[in-house]
């Protein structure tokens, strides 16, 4: 983690306890967190995306509250700064869950999402040659994510990535599917996940945690029993932030890195990217 990054993540964690303690929701304050993150060009997300094989940067974001457990997300969308706020706005203003695509852009635009300016168009490159780009696959990641508690009790998480490197056009992970990338329960708790999403998908991660926490094991015990079945039946990677409306959480990761942090409030916030 470079230095601005960790000093980006505390003015994140900043923003965010600061709505909490004036009373806001979870929610929002998980989706400015995220909106800091995404804004700030230093993570795989927002400014900072990936841009897929054929060179379009396609975003993916959701979030999801633990009162009602609404929630909303975008994929492959375009053009958008803040990924994040097009899942929030999915979630108030429709009946839907997910939207994608071109769709997904027009509607950011319809409600002036801020819009980001799209990379040139690459050399147009013959898809065999896409596909022989993506057997080269390096699972660099990056994508940025927040737990919430407010004061009512409600829980909220959120997630926003570009996906991982060397990605073919079109390719979706798990931070825009519900249970997978993100989950939201005030019975259970919170959870936003990273790493390899095609891993994390098949074992639908975010709700096999929260489905554990309600069994009453701690959320460090659970992450770890979840995280080395997927190792070992799916060769997967990933990372977890877990947060129970009890206010107990963990953050755990089989990756090497993982930067991340909190903060409740006192002192400096703690940003560190390593944990166990
Ligand atoms: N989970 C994301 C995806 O697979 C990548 C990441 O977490 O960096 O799209």
């Amino acid at each position: 983690m470079t230095s601005s990054q960790a000093a980006c993540l505390r003015a994140a964690l900043q923003v965010g306890y600061h709505l909490l303690d004036r009373g806001g929701s979870a929610l929002i304050a998980v989706e400015h967190t995220i909106r800091v993150l995404e804004r700030s060009g230093l993570f795989n997300a927002g400014r900072g995306a990936y841009l897929q094989l054929d060179g379009v940067r396609r975003m993916d974001a959701s979030i999801m509250e633990g009162d009602s457990l609404r929630a909303g997300a975008v994929a492959s969308i375009e053009g958008v700064v803040h990924p994040i706020s097009a899942a929030r706005y999915v979630m108030e203003v429709t009946e839907h869950v997910l939207l994608v695509g071109p769709m997904a852009t027009k509607f950011a635009q319809h409600f002036k999402l801020e819009p980001q300016k799209r990379p040139a168009p690459q050399l147009v490159l013959s898809y065999d040659l896409v596909l022989k780009r993506m057997r080269t696959t390096r699972n660099r990641h990056g994508t940025v994510g927040a737990v919430a508690l407010d004061q009512s009790g409600t829980v909220a998480a959120g997630a926003s990535t570009g996906g991982i490197d060397r990605m073919l056009p079109g390719r979706v992970g798990d931070t825009p599917i519900i249970g997978c990338g993100v989950y939201a329960d005030n019975e259970t708790g919170a959870v936003s996940m990273t790493g390899w999403g095609e891993s994390i998908m098949r074992l639908a991660v975010a709700k096999e945690i929260c489905d554990r926490l309600r069994r009453g094991s701690t959320p460090g015990q659970v992450v770890r029993v979840v995280f080395q079945r997927l190792v070992k039946k799916v060769h997967g990677s990933a990372g977890a932030l877990v947060l129970t409306p009890q206010g107990r959480f963990t953050i755990v990761h089989v990756t090497p890195h993982m930067a991340a942090g909190w903060w409740d409030g006192k002192g400096e916030p703690t940003v560190k990217d390593r944990f166990q």
